[in-house]
């Protein structure tokens, strides 16, 4: 996936800001799942298998604020099926 001129920029300022910390170790790309259940069923994933009660579980618009700025990286991957599949989600990732 392409990535704009200004989310390049966003991470060139990001590791420049790190480098001249000294910081050694610091992350790039948040892998985000906001919903534990997926509408895909790729082969060889074994989450389809959880029990109901797992699946529905799912974070909060807040906690995925939270998440994302306790974390501090500057891309944030939303991974696992649809996430934008509630409306709650589809809330949180237009704010
Ligand atoms: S998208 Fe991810 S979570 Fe969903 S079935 Fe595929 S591997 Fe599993």
């Amino acid at each position: 996936m392409a990535m704009s001129m200004q989310a390049q920029l966003s991470v060139f300022k990001y590791l420049v800001t790190q480098k001249m910390k000294g910081v050694e170790k610091y992350p790039l790309v948040m892998m985000l799942e906001p919903l534990f259940a997926c509408n895909l069923e790729c082969a060889g994933c074994g989450k389809i298998q959880y029990p109901t009660d797992i699946l529905r579980k799912r974070m909060t618009p807040q906690e995925v604020f939270d998440a994302v700025e306790e974390c501090g990286a500057p891309i944030v991957s939303i991974a696992g099926g649809e996430p934008s599949s509630t409306p709650r989600s589809s809330r949180s990732s237009t704010a």
